[in-house]
């Protein structure tokens, strides 16, 4: 099975997670705001990290994306819609306090549909713009559990008043892409602790399902 190890990075808390294959041991590391902490993870499992992906491009999602590429030199995977939002990053630093950093280069885009091979696990990519324009999110079809980004969060939802952002658009990502997965799925936030389909669908007082 897949196991995901929440690492809460940057002053943000920002969930990066660490997907681990139980079978084989290989790996992924999603949302890398900060590189230290999750290398720290790494050596501690013992894992073997075969990529990076992330779910969009803001600041405490990715700005440690670039030294971990070069810790690991593995391959980083990104949403193509959110390109314009790296080319912003080392302004985004400045602005927020952040130590100076250099934004990560894509190896390639994650398109919708494309299944995220880990070891024996595989994660369906799935659109859910509104918080970002091209903001992704993975999905765990055999364990049911899905890795959410901004998206969705417990009781509340990723803010819509950033540069591209719509709540409209949102809305419908949650109804459509996130409340027609299965009851019992776990969802794991870009914030905060875990929760599940069923349990936003009824009480998320933002966003219910249709
Ligand atoms: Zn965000």
């Amino acid at each position: 099975m897949l196991e995901i190890h929440e690492i809460p990075v940057t002053p943000f808390q920002q969930n990066c997670t660490l997907l681990v294959c139980s079978d084989s041991g290989a790996a992924a590391v999603c949302d890398c705001g900060d590189a230290e902490p999750v290398l720290a993870r790494i050596a501690d499992l013992g894992v073997d990290v075969k990529q990076i992906i992330a779910t969009h491009g803001h600041l405490d999602h990715v700005g440690g994306t670039y030294a971990l590429q070069q810790a690991l030199k593995v391959p980083f995977w990104f949403p193509q819609g959110d390109a314009w939002l790296l080319a912003e990053l080392a302004q985004q630093a400045r602005m927020y306090g952040f130590a100076p950093i250099t934004p990560p280069v894509p190896d390639g885009d994650l398109p919708i549909g494309v299944a995220v091979k880990i070891g024996n696990s595989s994660l369906e990519v799935r659109h859910c713009p509104g918080h970002t324009p091209g903001h992704i999110i993975f999905f765990d079809p055999a364990d049911l559990q899905v890795v959410v980004g901004d998206v969705l969060f417990q009781g509340s939802i990723g803010r819509t008043d950033f540069p591209r952002g719509s709540l409209t658009d949102l809305t419908r990502s949650i109804q459509q892409q996130l409340y027609t997965l299965p009851a019992q799925t776990v969802v794991h936030c870009g914030h905060g602790p875990t929760t599940t389909i069923g349990h936003e669908a009824k009480h998320n007082p933002f966003v219910r399902a249709v």
